[in-house]
Parts: structure tokens; C-alpha cells; sequence
């Protein structure tokens, strides 16, 4: 059986990042995966201007004044923001002037309005400023040419502000990852049928296709397929045929009825993995295709379903994506508050919370039954905590890597 480690590997060589592009608006472009290193062909600040309400003076005529000694010069132009400036300041001349102003020609240093007494159209200037102060300069904060985002980073709010500022409108992006999804078991219905005896109500596909979503691919929900060789043959193929990463529950245990592997091998997979040493989870289904779409036969069980799709499945999302690193799960160090236990033969995930208390993170095991068919204490997991093979348990109040998830 492979190691986590083997498989993760094992995973992330088979994904090549997605090459195709497409144009989306700075609307909609938050979350996306930018194609190209964006820069734009204004400096910023684009002109001269003033971060102070004041005035726009010649330091040479304010150099030496103080209270009682002002220099008093004849206002000649008053600048709002947004307006270009009408006159160059001459000596002994000054523009009134607001925060985000253009500076006027002629004036090289501003004097805060608090430092100035108006008498008709002559400021009095009762202190001496620093040369240049509060001038923010053209092309201080970036000049004009120069890499502003680089390509493959996960768009943000303030990447959003920095576009607009640079009259980005129109952003090249990954497209997202489609991906196939769909539930297998005759025991199987969909949440508004109504339940006869020995049926189960399929939560899995739901589950997947929010994980998905939540990392930026289109969930395409094929449904639930009984299990029938042939219809799942037909569910397999189609899935395979128009998705970039295909995600079946169920039958991947070595029951008669579970088809998975010998399907996927039919239709001409190369099967990676079989099984991993994790636990919940073990009996994960991994091939590849021609196409390059990557099918993940992920075990039935919900909990070990939503755990597969966490450890295996998103890391595999994130590096089709296009997104440049950070693949991979993140593990907090945490105080575990209980006491934690594995057999310690396979790789064992328990979830439950993790909470930032003072500076550091403590992890609280989820209460009820750890079954992997126990999918309501999963609620509002935020955390697993990784007791690794050979380990057996995890002390109250000792550490524990604990891995983020829904983030
Ligand atoms: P399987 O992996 O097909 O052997 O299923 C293992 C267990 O998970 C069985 O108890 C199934 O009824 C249950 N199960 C399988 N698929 C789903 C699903 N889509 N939603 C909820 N439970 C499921
Ligand atoms: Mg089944």
C-alpha cells in the first residue's frame, strides 16, 4: 500500500497545469488565476500631487519664515481635486490647494492649511516646511512598465484595487477546472426523494461539488449511477470524455458489486493508485487518461469521501488550476485538547476544530462516534489532526499537526 506522501506525489506528477485562457471583466475576476503578469503603461502616482490640504508654494520663499516672520504670498489659483492646474507659480506666489491635487508648476513643497492664515487673496506662511514636503511624486510608488502581479497568483481584493488603478478591465485568466461528479450505489437517492427502507440519501456528490467550487473548478454533477456495469461504463466514459478531473463515490471496495477499477482499466486507464495507507480513506482509486483527465475513485463513505477529497483531490485541483505553488495542505502545529487515537498502522486523520486561542492554535477532536459512516459530527470540522503511522495517540494538552481545511 502507498504511503500519503507517495500518493500526493504520485498525484500532483500526473496533473499538468491548464494552458487555456480566457477574458473575464475585473468584476468577476476575484478568485480567478491570472495568465500573464499584468503592468501597466501609467506611473503611480500618475502626476504630482499633494497629500495635504494646503498650499502649493516655492520652498525658496518659505525657507526661513516662521510666526513671526511670515512670508506672505499672493494666492493666484485655487486647485480642487481633480483639475488641472491654470497658472505656474511665480515667486513669492502660491495655489491654493486639496489632498490629491496636482501640483502647479513652479511649486515644489506644500504647506498644511494649519500652518497658514488666508487675509483676502494673500496666505500668510507662519512655519517653515521640509523641501518637497507632502509632494507625493510622480512614479514613487511605481513607475510605468514595470511587473505589477505576476503571473499564476490567485487574484485578491487588493490585486482587484491595483488593477482598476492601472485601468486593467479586461484580465487574461486560467480557465477554471471542470469536473465530473457523480455518486454510484443502488442504495443511493437524491435528497428530495422520498426515503424507502434500506436506501441512502446521497450527500457525497453535494459535498464534492462545494469543495470544488469552493477551489475555483465548475462541478458538473452527473448524478447517482446504480451499480450496473454498464450504465456505470456509459457514466464513466461520458465523465471522462468533457471533464478535466473526474470524482466518483462508491464502489472502490472490494465488494461485488464495486466496478470502479476494472471500468477505468477498460476504457483504457492507467491506474496509479489502488490504495493508500490512510485512514479514513484507504481504498482511494487513482488513474490517468490519454486526454490527460485524472479520475479519482473516491471510497463511499461520506467522511472518507470528503477526507479524500480534502488530502488528495484539492491539492490536484489547486496545481491544475494554474496556480504557481501552495498545492499542497497546510498543517498547523496545535495543542490537542483530548487525547487522540490510532491504531497506528495507517495514516490517521480525526477531525474536528481548530481554534487560534492567544497567538496559538488548539485543536478540539469532534464529539460522538469517529465512524468514517458518521458524517454528522463532521459539522463545521475546520481541522484533522495527523497522527502519522506508527504513532498510537496524542496526549491532552500535547501537540499535534493539525491539517486546515474549508479555508
Ligand atoms: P461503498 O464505497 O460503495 O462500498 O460505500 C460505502 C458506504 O458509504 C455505504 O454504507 C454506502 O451506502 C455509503 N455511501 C456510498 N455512497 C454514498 C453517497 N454518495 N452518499 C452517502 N453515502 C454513501
Ligand atoms: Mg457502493
Amino acid at each position: 500500500m502507498l504511503s500519503v506522501q507517495q500518493a500526493e506525489s504520485i498525484i500532483l506528477d500526473l496533473v499538468q497545469p491548464l494552458q487555456d485562457r480566457e477574458i473575464v471583466n475585473l468584476e468577476t475576476a476575484t478568485g480567478r488565476i491570472l495568465a500573464t503578469s499584468v503592468s501597466s503603461k501609467l506611473d503611480f502616482p500618475y502626476w504630482d500631487n499633494s497629500a495635504m490640504d494646503g498650499y502649493a508654494v516655492r520652498f525658496a520663499d518659505v525657507e526661513n519664515c516662521d510666526r513671526d516672520r511670515p512670508a506672505i504670498l499672493e494666492i493666484v489659483e485655487e486647485i480642487p481635486a481633480g483639475y488641472k492646474p491654470q497658472q505656474t507659480i511665480k515667486p513669492r506666489q502660491a495655489a491654493r490647494i486639496f489632498t490629491g491635487a496636482m501640483i502647479p508648476e513652479g511649486a515644489d513643497t506644500i504647506v498644511i492649511q494649519e500652518d497658514t492664515e488666508k487675509e483676502g487673496n494673500k496666505v500668510k506662511i507662519l512655519s517653515s516646511p521640509q523641501p518637497q514636503e507632502y509632494v507625493r511624486k510622480k512614479g514613487t510608488f511605481y513607475q510605468a512598465g514595470n511587473p505589477m502581479l505576476e503571473e499564476g497568483i490567485v487574484i485578491t481584493p487588493a490585486d482587484i484595487a491595483i488593477l482598476a488603478t492601472a485601468q486593467c478591465t479586461k484580465l487574461t485568466v486560467y480557465r477554471r477546472p471542470r469536473v465530473a461528479i457523480f455518486s454510484t450505489g443502488d442504495e443511493l437517492i437524491t435528497p428530495d426523494m422520498p426515503l424507502q427502507p434500506g436506501q441512502i440519501v446521497d450527500s457525497n456528490q453535494y459535498a464534492l461539488a462545494a469543495i470544488v467550487a469552493e477551489n475555483g473548478g465548475i462541478p458538473i454533477k452527473l448524478g447517482i449511477v446504480p451499480d450496473k456495469r454498464e450504465l456505470l461504463t456509459e457514466t464513466v466514459s461520458q465523465a471522462i470524455s468533457q471533464a478535466d478531473i473526474v470524482l466518483s463515490t462508491g464502489g472502490v471496495s472490494v465488494g461485488e458489486y464495486d466496478y470502479v477499477e476494472q471500468i477505468l482499466a477498460e476504457l483504457g486507464g492507467e491506474i496509479h493508485i489502488r490504495s493508500v495507507a490512510v485512514k479514513p480513506g484507504k481504498p482511494l482509486t487513482v488513474a490517468s487518461f490519454a486526454n490527460s483527465c485524472l479520475y479519482f475513485g473516491i471510497p463511499g463513505n461520506p467522511v472518507s469521501a470528503l477526507v479524500s477529497c480534502w488530502r488528495f483531490v484539492q491539492p490536484a485541483l489547486k496545481k491544475l488550476s494554474g496556480v504557481l505553488g501552495g498545492w499542497k495542505p497546510l498543517f498547523f502545529k496545535a495543542r490537542s485538547l483530548q487525547e487522540l487515537r490510532s491504531n497506528g498502522k495507517r495514516e490517521t486523520y480525526v477531525w474536528g476544530k481548530l481554534y487560534l486561542v492567544d497567538g496559538c492554535y488548539e485543536f478540539e477532536i469532534a464529539g460522538g462516534s469517529h465512524s468514517s459512516g458518521n458524517l454528522i459530527n463532521l459539522a463545521q470540522t475546520n481541522g484533522l489532526a495527523l497522527l502519522p503511522v506508527g504513532e498510537t495517540g496524542v496526549s491532552a494538552g500535547d501537540e499535534v499537526l493539525v491539517m486546515r481545511v474549508n479555508y
